[in-house]
């Protein structure tokens, strides 16, 4: 074995990301940041996925790091998906996700063949969650494999309770509230707003029970977060689970510059140039950023009231539909004839599909954040110091509200209090009305003394989150420590 050149000989990770566009953004991340400290990074893909991320992969390419990203047939046809569908963002309808976790069961094969002929070992691999075969395939090898849910220290920590003592399983509907055992404060909430894994819905039942399964046998878990914004949360799960959690992020902080922040994810809808320009010409933190991540499609009812909602607040706008492709007639002419006139065109932008996020969360004209309080959205906003308006949608999304609603500060609830389908049906209603959007919007962008108090924490952590990953940071020396554990078990083999 050759030495990396930072002490340790070549180590080798081995990256397999989960189905979907938001769990294969972050773990690029960390990619770049292993290959930045002298490990070698292999990031194993699907066709249709890498296609989807080409900007981002060919801008890795150019930059010359270690890092080799590699693609495994999909078993499309044979778990019953159609052609080139291949990520939970993909998806027709949820109702196919028990189809996708089948075809991710099914390239366990493929996986090990490439293992196994890889020219450098791998020395650990890292896996996306609900991969419940990676820790038998990392122990036939002799490596540790650690998982990477792209959740925070403090849902995962909720969670193990959860699975501990089981409270949703005892409450007799899914909308009865109960309290989430062992936080330091109280938090209650209900079984429906919970992530799938806690749903208790049939048809998800072998891919949630597999997957958890897959996690206890994991050696450990990497985290997208940083101590200073989940206080001691990574370290009580640490403590509950047996195993080590590293938190490393935020992991986007490792785009350095305007191209690596371009690059990162889809090709954008909008030249990033003229996102940049429109930003420009807007007074420091005045316009509002409304995005609901790469999953979430609203009914035609929720976009247009929230259309009206975002006009009735007379604040600079850029709103992100997603799923542009499909958006209703009705919607489409809405949105040229109330949003693309000329009154309004000059303070509003829309984005039909993908955004520049992280670029556009780090202009100073963006002064708050309209999000479904994802869990990577969640972190670019704190990284960015923008508060939010919370308006969670499934998944971890009401957890994260939590955190960042009451215990960090740095945002508002919209009010949503009931969960939704990842795409809702064309005749479904409008759970927000007009009137909370821009109430909500008022709240985050004036609010008095309040609003100022969010903004200053927002800022501070933003400083904390830069210093997390700076040389001596929190998350710096948990990436040294994961290195060096690997490197340590490297020695043993
Ligand atoms: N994202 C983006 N542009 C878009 C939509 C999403 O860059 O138009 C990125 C965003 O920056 C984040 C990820 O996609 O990194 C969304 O992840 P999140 O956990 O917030 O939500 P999810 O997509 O899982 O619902």
């Amino acid at each position: 074995m050759e030495d990396s050149g930072s002490g340790h000989r070549q180590l080798h990770f081995v990256l397999l990301p989960w189905l979907g566009t938001s769990h294969t953004i972050p773990m690029i991340d960390i990619g770049r940041m292993l290959a930045e400290r002298g490990v070698a990074v292999t990031v194993v893909m699907t066709p249709a996925n890498a296609a989807r991320l080409s900007p981002t992969i060919s801008h890795i390419a150019d930059s010359g790091l270690a890092i080799r990203f590699v693609t495994l047939p999909f078993p499309s046809a044979e778990a019953g998906l159609p052609e080139g569908c291949e990520s939970f963002d993909s998806l027709p309808s949820f109702d196919m996700v028990p189809n996708l976790y089948y075809a991710s069961k099914l390239l366990r094969h493929p996986l090990e063949v490439l293992l196994r002929d890889l020219t450098v070992a791998p020395s650990c691999i890292v896996s996306g969650m609900f991969y419940s075969w990676t820790p038998a395939v990392a122990r036939e090898l002799g490596v540790p494999c650690f998982i990477f849910h792209g959740f925070g220290a403090f849902a995962l920590f909720c969670m193990h309770n959860l699975y501990c003592y089981k409270p949703h399983e005892s409450v007799s509907s899914p909308t009865e509230p109960f309290a989430i055992p062992d936080l330091p404060f109280p938090f209650e909430i209900t079984r429906q707003r919970l992530p799938i894994q806690f749903q208790l819905l049939p048809r998800f039942m072998e891919m949630c029970e597999e997957g958890r399964e897959g996690e206890l046998a994991m050696d450990g878990i990497i985290v997208n977060s940083f101590d200073e914004l989940e206080p001691g949360y990574a370290a009580r799960l640490a403590v509950a689970s047996g195993k080590e959690v590293r938190p490393i992020g935020p992991v986007s902080l490792f785009c350095r510059g305007s191209s690596d922040m371009a690059a990162r994810g889809q090709k954008p809808s909008v030249e990033a140039s003229r996102c940049m320009q429109w930003l420009d010409s807007m007074k420091p933190r005045s316009v509002v950023y409304v995005s609901f991540g790469s999953l979430a499609r609203f009914a035609p009812a929720q976009l247009m009231e929230l259309g009206h909602g975002l006009l009735a607040s007379r604040r600079p706008f850029i709103w992100v539909i997603n799923g542009a492709e499909s958006l209703s007639e009705e919607v489409e002419q809405w949105l040229q004839e109330k949003l693309e006139i000329k009154e309004v065109d000059s303070r509003c932008l829309l984005i039909r599909g993908w955004a520049p996020q992280v670029m556009i969360l780090s202009h100073p004209a963006v002064g708050g954040f309209m999000t479904h309080s994802g869990w990577n959205s969640t972190l670019e906003s704190a990284s960015a110091g923008v508060p939010v308006a919370s308006w969670p949608l499934f998944a971890d999304q009401f957890i994260n509200q939590k955190l960042i609603v009451d215990v960090l500060g740095i945002g508002v609830a919209v009010g949503v209090d009931t969960s939704v389908e990842l795409k809702q049906a064309p005749e479904d209603g409008a759970s927000v009305t007009r009137d909370e959007v821009a109430e909500a919007i008022e709240r985050l962008m004036g609010g008095g003394e309040e609003g100022e108090e969010r903004r200053r924490k927002a800022k501070e952590l933003a400083e904390e989150a830069r210093k997390a990953v700076a040389k001596c940071g929190s998350s710096y020396d948990n990436l040294t420590l994961l290195i060096e554990s690997v490197a340590q078990k490297a020695k043993k083999n």
